[in-house]
């Protein structure tokens, strides 16, 4: 599994998110630095105001994330609606060092710099956008 692969993997599990006029459809893997997968999540999985990140990040739970790389298939949010911690900065507290993901998210609903706050704080941020007009596809009817 590379990169490519584990993008892949996001796509696929945000096309099982349930349909919300107000957020994104995301899918979120976290893996190992061995390329395990540690933990996957999708938008809305575990409620409503549940973020793809949020939901992988605790099903991870209190497994070392040190040397992890979080796939997300849309940036990480830094300023959310329904919660007071941004994705982004559940992904700095758990210490994972690299993150990966397709499209930058487009300023719907909140205006996002999630990319550059992680990449602020010594992350190493990873964008594929060949994969980006598949998040956009997903997400048609909210882009
Ligand atoms: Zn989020």
């Amino acid at each position: 599994m590379n990169d490519s692969d584990f993008l892949e993997q996001t796509i696929a599990l945000s096309k099982a998110a349930p349909p919300s006029a107000t957020a994104f459809a995301v899918g979120c893997v976290i893996a190992g630095p061995g390329g395990n997968v540690l933990a996957t999540g999708y938008s809305r999985e575990f409620g409503e105001h549940w973020h793809a990140e949020e939901v992988a990040l605790s099903k991870a739970g209190s497994a070392s994330l040190a040397g992890a790389t979080l796939y997300s298939s849309l940036e990480p949010c830094s300023t959310r609606k329904s919660r007071p911690v941004s994705c982004t900065q559940l992904i700095l507290d758990a210490g994972i060092p690299r993150v990966v993901f397709a499209l930058r998210e487009p300023p719907t609903f909140v205006d996002c710099c999630g990319a550059e706050l992680l990449a602020a704080a010594g992350v190493e941020v990873v964008e594929l956008p060949d994969y980006a007009e598949r998040v956009r596809a997903v997400n048609r009817d909210l882009m």
